[in-house]
């Protein structure tokens, strides 16, 4: 087998890996992969990835384009910032997300949704029944 050819595989094993990571957690964590083209950098699996979280994928928008305090669109299936951010980066702040307006704090599952009382929000679990206040930064 030639180097290239090893390369190859390499690849496309690595493309047949499913997009999820650390599986001792309860939740299995989305990983948002990402390019950079020129001076823009794409989340590829953006829609995916909301829906995976049960999250509007705008609402998502908005939270990546504010952390990464840049311009943000929706493009398709996937979401577009100006600038160049790395992976790691990117990730970081989706797991921040998912932290604060997805993971249940008492039972650890996503089962959840955003309520509204009197304009604080809350997070509601469907599976635990557990509500705990969004904190607001
Ligand atoms: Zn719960």
């Amino acid at each position: 087998m030639v180097a290239n050819d090893y390369e190859k595989m390499l690849d496309s094993a690595y493309e047949q890996l499913p997009e999820i990571s650390d599986k001792a957690e309860r939740f299995e964590m989305p990983v948002l992969k990402t390019i950079v083209i020129g001076s823009r950098t794409e989340i590829v699996n953006f829609t995916a990835s909301s829906k995976h979280i049960r999250r509007d994928e705008k609402e998502l928008l908005k939270y990546m384009s504010k952390e990464l305090a840049t311009f943000g669109e929706l493009s398709g299936a996937k979401a577009e910032f100006v600038g160049k951010f790395g992976s790691i980066a990117i990730n970081d702040k989706f797991k921040k997300y998912v932290n604060r307006f997805v993971l249940c704090n008492e039972c650890g599952k996503p089962d959840t949704h955003v309520v509204k009382v009197a304009r604080q929000e809350f997070l509601k679990c469907e599976a635990c029944g557990a509500k705990r206040p969004i904190a607001k930064t």
